[in-house]
């Protein structure tokens, strides 16, 4: 087995996270989170909003509706151009995305240049291709009252899209950030939520999926300061992923995404890539998106989106830098970062290296034994008090110690809390370490 594969399989046993609509045979490209992937990815979020949005001045939260007005997507480009190229094989009927079954091709690749590549079907190993199609990956439907059988123009008025992006949610609200509280020049508009896109063939886990959860933020600057701000941003990202996520700084490598390849509003852009159990894959991407945005809105609403300085009176169109992150991705890098195998005293153990901001559980407290009514009620006692201090702390009586060691590590809990006679008398309990797997005794008031 493959260490992805290993993640992927402790990932459906511990309750982390589960192929969507399991109980029906699944549907491609989801991915539900369980029990414990839930407080993991909590936790990431949440770290990621303190980080860059409660312990920073100028950094303010949005939460914009999914379904937007389909303007939004015209003035973005993305009905014009959030595309893949298309191909089907004329011989088995197979759908592919070009550029992902030829090396050296990119997204906008024509017809002449894909033939020219004698590329061979991956299902049937026959040459024969139908022309490359532009398939526009947002997700589409309509909105109140339109019947299956109502004329094309009626169903065409009422057309929606499921968000491709958060970007353009937060851009749709700059102004009235800009009416209400008016913020001083640099500052940013952070969003978590969900975004939806029919990628041809969704893999590799949750790197691919059609429906991710998005961290975006776009930051706003005067036109001519952008390069620092660029800079501000690049290092705030390597501080955030090093040093609060606790990713491996040799795992992470910046890529400079030459103009070919950059998207269509972007001047210049770095991903960061990440060496994942399957190989190098973007984690995250960094851009600056010039005024593209803002005054694409101007032009389509008729409403200025102008910024006058205070301080100068001078009126201009903000550029916005945007650092953007996919919360799965981040994820199952934490998830891979974390994935470790030893031994302990002869036998092979699984556990989750999880620093312990991000741990589902910092404390699993136990009794020594289940049928002891004086080790059961001592140990409730101090699972009740940590729980009040500290709210993700669980509680295990099942099996016998090593058991719940065993799975307690799996799940990436910090520290087990074993409660037995000693307790009794000197209110000491034993800790054990996830990591070293080493004991010590703490009294109970210390923890
Ligand atoms: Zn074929």
């Amino acid at each position: 087995m493959s260490k992805l594969e290993d993640i992927v399989s402790l990932c459906k046993r511990r309750g982390f996270i589960f192929p969507g609509s399991d109980v029906y045979g699944g549907m491609a490209g989801t991915w539900d989170f369980g029990p414990l992937g839930v407080m993991l990815k909590k936790n990431i979020m949440d770290a990621w909003w303190k980080f860059f949005v409660e312990d920073r001045d100028n950094i303010y939260g949005i939460d914009a509706a999914i379904l937007m007005n389909p303007k939004t997507w015209e003035a973005s480009g993305h009905t014009a151009t959030f595309a893949d190229p298309l191909v089907e094989c004329k011989e088995c009927k197979s759908r592919f995305r070009a550029d992902k079954i030829t090396k050296g091709i990119n997204e906008s690749v024509t017809t002449e240049e894909f033939l020219a590549t004698h590329t061979k079907c991956p299902v049937c190993g026959k040459e024969n291709w139908g022309p490359i199609r532009k398939f526009n990956m947002m997700f589409q439907t309509h909105v109140g009252a339109v019947l299956p059988d109502d004329d094309k123009e009626l169903a065409n008025q009422n057309i929606a899209y499921l968000r491709p992006e958060t970007a353009q949610g937060i851009f749709t609200n700059y102004k009235n950030v800009i009416d209400t509280i008016y913020p001083d020049l640099p500052f940013g508009l952070a969003q978590q939520g969900k975004a939806f896109r029919n990628e041809i063939s969704p893999r590799d886990f949750i790197l691919r999926d059609r429906e991710c959860s998005q961290m975006e933020i776009e930051y706003f600057v005067a036109p001519n300061t952008w390069e620092e701000n660029f800079e501000t941003m690049r290092s705030l990202q390597h501080e955030f992923l090093e040093n609060i996520i606790g990713l491996d700084k040799s795992n992470i490598h910046e890529l400079e995404v030459p103009k070919e390849d950059r998207a269509h509003y972007s001047k210049r852009t770095i991903d960061f890539m990440f060496d994942y159990p399957g190989g190098e894959e973007e984690l995250m991407g960094l851009a600056y998106r010039t005024d593209f945005d803002l005054s694409n809105i101007a032009k389509a609403s008729g409403k200025s989106m102008d910024y006058r300085d205070k301080k100068t009176n001078e009126t201009f169109v903000p550029h916005v830098i945007e650092p953007s992150i996919g919360v799965e991705r981040l994820f199952l890098a934490v998830l891979s970062s974390a994935y470790t195998e030893d031994e302990v005293s002869g036998e092979k153990r699984i556990y989750l290296k999880l620093p312990q901001n991000l741990a589902p559980y910092r404390y699993c407290v136990s009794p020594l034994l289940k049928n002891k009514p004086e080790l059961m009620e001592k140990a409730k006692e101090v699972y009740e008090k940590l729980r009040k201090k500290y709210s993700n702390v669980t509680w295990d009586d099942s099996g016998n110690i090593g058991k719940r060691y065993r799975k307690q590590d799996e799940i990436g809990t910090y520290e087990c809390i074993v409660i037995d006679f000693d307790t009794l008398e000197d209110d000491t309990v034993t800790i054990r370490n996830r990591d070293t797997t080493e004991q010590i005794r703490k009294n109970i008031a210390d923890l």
